[in-house]
């Protein structure tokens, strides 16, 4: 896959935007973590839009949502699954001359309506995959599980009744 860099502050000011979908085989780091050999492998996907803004925080900003859908073994079952995370984050540019005292300071005054802000260093450079595998592996659980219960055949091994506990009834 061909490396995505963009020049940040330049894409923030220009207001400009991308969207793309790629395979997660591509990002090796997080492929490590999937279960990529897995019959749903074929259906996982990584679909983002990043957008440049410098008016809604009042400084050059990144918005950034990623739409996922990734296969992982379940923990309770070792059944496999497919997880969909569905993420949304904001980026204050900054360069590193800025202190943490003034990020604070704008964080606090400047930026409302924003559940929660990342900072991100002026990079002529940015590599967009490596910021999208980075927030992935931040965002995939470390234990991930079926939400409802597992499906019955792989939950049998382990509730199988056992036969010698009705043997023990009987002869009581
Ligand atoms: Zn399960």
């Amino acid at each position: 896959m061909k490396l995505l860099t963009i020049n940040n502050l330049e894409f923030a000011q220009k207001q400009q935007e991308i969207a793309n979908n790629f395979a997660p085989i591509s990002l090796n780091r997080l492929a490590e973590t999937l279960a990529l050999q897995s019959e749903n492998a074929h259906l996982a996907t990584i679909h983002f839009t990043l957008t440049g803004d410098y008016k809604r925080f009042r400084q050059p900003s990144l918005h950034l949502h990623i739409k996922s859908q990734l296969p992982v073994i379940c923990q309770r079952c070792l059944e496999e699954m497919l997880i969909n995370l569905d993420l949304n984050f904001d980026y204050l540019l900054s360069d590193s001359t800025i202190n943490e005292i003034e990020a604070n300071e704008i964080e606090a005054n400047e930026v409302e309506g924003s559940d929660e802000i990342d900072w991100l260093e002026i990079n002529s450079e940015m590599n967009v995959h490596e910021l999208i595998e980075d927030e992935l592996l931040l965002a995939m659980p470390i234990a991930p599980v079926h939400e409802g219960p597992c499906s019955s055949l792989s939950m049998q091994s382990g509730e199988k009744p056992n036969p010698f506990a009705v043997l023990k009834g009987k002869f009581k």
